[in-house]
């Protein structure tokens, strides 16, 4: 058995923004058949502390980064967990990251340093007795955790850091080194320095002794300066210890056989039917000729929504429809509920977990036009729910997408559509290629058995990480 502690910022089902917390939350139940006990860290906000039960303190800090700290070990939703009880970082309500004012709890930087420094200390002292060899850090809010390990401790736990998002660095000011207890010995475009400030994530890049990143496409794509936010280089560096590995989704939760949010379950695309007919009768859409898409997605530049917004008319044109839930971005809430004034289009702004489940199964195709997407999850329950995906070609909807091709139908093996360059062009096109697979029903069919078959649960990915982290441990 592999002891491995994984410290993040959030976790399903307590603590969600995005796909992070998915893949926190799943990897301890996936990892657990591959002998690796993983357990969890996470900080202390008010919505962990309710979920926590039988918390005992195990470390104890009187004053980490301006408060008293200690960090409880218990459980919830099956996970065992160690949470970061300190009332000055994170008692706070609403979105993790975010003040009521929508911008960035100024002390981040503490409140996500003080996670890492946490985690080192207590991961090396052991936890009441349960010793983890390796420390799994994901993205920015656990950055700093590599470094504190090296040079905080006295060593002898590894650690690998996980990039599910590169543009988002954990920025400081320089003023800050002493109180985040760094070496300014430290503060060197070599290690901790990114133009003038502290970077959270280029420390973990830098001091982690494995570094992976969500799919393979997007692990190559960092390299390159049009994808690695200005860590280009850090990550070149370090292209011999850097593997991705693909998020999986939950097979539980996302599974159109046992699925009970939707409609009418199903184990073959001719069960899908009844849910579609639901779907249009919920979003007030009239019967079509032509595919009912869908999107379920953050609005934000990264999800290339505007791009769509340009090629919908062409879908329409071809007797297409568009349901879309999401929220962000104020100017892309606005230009889409403008777009619902067609009655082919249907817009719901906000997030609704229950819904999306009923828009996967009733649409025939999902539309993920991403800029960059480190692995993308919406598309995944597409291919498990037989509803098309239409994708970006980047990152891991790359690696997930089969695209549709003379040769891919011909050998059965097709699953959806991508589309290269990202721009509305191209997906214009790729719609109006959609449309036309429609109209063939043998063809159609094929793909969503296809797509249906695909494995895109969790056991292939658990076994990379297991075999990683066996790879950290010194052989007796
Ligand atoms: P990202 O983490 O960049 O947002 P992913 O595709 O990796 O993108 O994960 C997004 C997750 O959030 C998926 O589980 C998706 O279903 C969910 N999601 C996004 N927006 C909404 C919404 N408005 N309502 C319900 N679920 C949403």
């Amino acid at each position: 058995m592999i002891n491995v502690l994984s410290v993040a910022s959030e976790c399903v089902p307590l603590i969600k923004t995005g796909g992070l917390a998915d893949v926190v939350g799943a990897l301890p139940p996936a990892l657990a058949a591959e002998g690796v006990e993983m357990r969890v860290m996470l900080p202390g906000y008010p919505a962990v502390l309710d979920a926590l039960q039988g918390a005992s303190p195990v470390w104890e800090d009187a004053d980490l980064f301006g408060g008293p700290a200690q960090v409880l070990a218990g459980s919830a939703a099956g996970l065992s967990l160690y949470v970061l009880d300190a009332a000055h970082l994170y008692r706070r309500g609403g979105n993790p990251y975010l003040g009521p004012d929508g911008r960035d709890w100024p002390d981040n930087p503490l409140r996500y340093g003080a996670l890492s420094f946490a985690a080192a200390q207590a991961a090396t002292a052991g936890l009441a007795g349960w010793h983890p060899s390796v420390v799994h850090a994901h993205d920015w809010q656990a950055g700093l955790t590599p470094y504190y390990l090296r040079r905080r401790t006295a060593g002898g736990v590894a650690s690998v850091l996980t990039i599910h998002n590169i543009v988002f660095h954990g920025l400081a000011p320089a003023g800050m080194l002493a109180q985040l207890r760094l070496d300014p010995t430290d503060f060197t475009a070599q290690a901790l320095e990114f133009y003038g400030s502290i970077n959270a994530l280029k420390a973990g890049l830098v001091f982690a002794d494995r570094l992976t990143t969500v799919s393979p496409s997007y692990g190559r794509e960092l390299m390159r300066p049009e994808f690695g936010a200005g860590l280009d280089g850090v990550i070149r560096d370090r292209a011999a210890n850097m593997t991705g590995i693909l998020n999986g989704i939950d097979d539980l939760v996302w599974n159109p056989a046992v699925d009970g949010a939707i409609a009418a379950t199903y184990t073959t695309p001719a069960g899908k039917p009844p849910n579609t007919t639901a779907l249009r009768q919920e979003f007030g859409l009239p019967p079509a000729d032509g595919p009912l898409c869908v999107v379920v997605s953050r609005l934000t530049e990264q999800k290339g929504l505007d791009l769509l917004l340009q090629a919908l008319p062409a879908l329409l044109a071809q007797g297409g429809q568009l349901a879309l839930l999401g929220s962000g971005d104020a100017s892309l809430e606005a230009a889409f509920r403008t777009a619902a004034e067609h009655p082919n289009v249907a817009v719901q702004i906000g997030y609704d977990e229950a819904l999306s489940h009923r828009m996967i199964a009733g649409a025939e195709a999902i539309l993920v036009p991403s800029r960059f997407e480190p692995c993308g999850l919406t598309q995944l329950y597409g291919l498990r729910y037989g509803t098309i995906p239409v994708v970006a070609l980047t990152g891991g909807l790359a690696d997930t997408v089969i695209p549709a091709n003379p040769a891919s139908l011909a050998a059965g093996v097709a699953t959806g559509l991508q589309f290269t360059p990202v721009n509305a062009a191209a997906l214009e096109l790729a719609l109006i290629e959609l449309c036309a697979l429609y109209r063939r029903p043998g063809d159609w069919t094929q793909m969503q058995t296809n797509a249906m078959a695909q494995q895109v649960g969790w056991s292939t990915s658990a076994a990379a990480y297991a075999a990683l982290y066996g790879s950290l441990i010194p052989q007796a």
